[in-house]
């Protein structure tokens, strides 16, 4: 099925041929509409009232919502969005006093696999276009401000790997960037490791920031955990990531999720320490979300900060992240798998 066009996936370009006859100045009056303002072609009023009734039906709202949930005091916002062919995606709001953050997704499901993932265990729908993640954001500023928050910063670490995505995922940067107004600096690309996709980063115009999702730092157990790692091993990803720090001057990090016995013993910090001293990476400890389709706990709090302590003491800066949402599923992929099991 060829999904229909949907309002963030038109072009400049092809909103000038799509307007054919008008005067030029509406495609800057739409386009403003569209990235500055996030708000309904009904509500654009410095348009004649027949053309914002066209544009209502010729630029369709990609998100349909299933379920918006809140939790942690409101703090937290997640909503299950059905796309246009009924693949469902999530979006999660981070509150903060005055600002906000935004976590998207690139994919429908994913390919990647990783066990303790609960969008990995689903597998794969179909990739995002540049329009249906360019509307996540403008749906979740127009909910920041709502509420008086700025959205300030935003992340790729909803469902789906952005690097398996490269094209529409860049799209999209490109597209927040220019026309929403978010700085490079307030960007965050985080892949499982796709060695080319960390290349053709550091290669970019943006100087976007990186995130790598390592959680283990040795090949026999990354192989297993994260099977990427068998095509993309760690001697060839510390390469890419410094290629991308060289070129970029940007902070790297890596993102590990503490596990149970896993990967938070002595070792394994030792072996983290190790890998991302010479790159000059922080690291970002977050304990497990426990999903379904792994049998295997997080890490008990003072464990998590025994870890955090030890890496510290080895010359890491290490951050342990609050989970968030948890009594919402807000685990990447959770919401989605909650809904289709009942
Ligand atoms: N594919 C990309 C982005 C999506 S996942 C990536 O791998 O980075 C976003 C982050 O959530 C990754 O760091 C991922 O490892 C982490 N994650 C996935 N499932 C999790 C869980 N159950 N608990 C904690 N973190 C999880």
């Amino acid at each position: 099925m060829s999904l229909p066009r949907a309002r963030y996936d038109w072009t400049r370009d092809e909103l000038a041929r799509l307007l054919d006859g008008e005067p030029r100045y509406r495609v800057d009056q739409i386009w403003q509409g569209l990235h500055e303002h996030g708000s309904e072609p009904g509500e654009w009023t410095n348009l004649p009232k027949a053309l914002r009734a066209r544009l209502e039906a010729d630029l369709p709202r990609a998100l349909r919502a299933v379920t918006e949930s809140v939790s942690d005091d409101g703090q937290t916002v997640k909503w299950l969005w059905a796309l246009a062919d009924g693949r469902m995606i999530e979006t999660v709001l981070m509150r903060y006093p005055d600002r906000a953050t935004v976590c998207v997704s690139s994919q429908a499901g994913c390919a990647m696999a990783c066990g303790f993932c609960a969008t990995g265990q689903a597998g794969f729908d179909r990739n995002l276009s540049v329009g249906e993640i360019v509307e996540q954001v403008v749906m979740a500023r127009r909910s920041a401000a709502a509420s008086g928050q700025r959205l300030s910063n935003i992340v790729f670490m909803g469902m789906g790997e952005p690097f398996a995505n490269y094209d529409r995922t860049w799209e999209s940067v490109r597209r927040i960037h220019d026309d929403i107004g978010i700085g490079a600096r307030h960007l965050t690309l985080s892949t499982v490791g796709i060695v080319p996709g960390i290349r053709r980063l550091a290669a970019a115009d943006l100087p976007v920031n990186l995130a790598v999702s390592l959680h283990l730092a040795n090949d026999a157990e990354r192989d297993v955990l994260v099977p990427i790692n068998r095509r993309y091993p760690l001697d060839l990803l510390a390469e890419a990531c410094r290629d991308y720090v060289d070129a970029t001057h940007r902070r790297l990090s890596f993102e590990w999720a503490l596990i149970h016995d896993v990967n938070d013993t002595d070792r394994h910090a030792r072996e983290l320490a190790d890998y991302a001293r010479p790159l000059g990476a922080h690291v970002n400890l977050i304990p497990l979300n426990p999903t379904p389709g792994y049998q295997v706990r997080g890490t008990p709090p003072r464990r998590v900060r025994e870890f955090a302590d030890l890496l510290r003491s080895l010359g890491i800066n290490a951050t342990v992240r609050r989970t968030r949402g948890t009594d919402i599923d807000a685990a990447c992929g959770q919401l989605r798998a909650a809904h289709a099991t009942g």
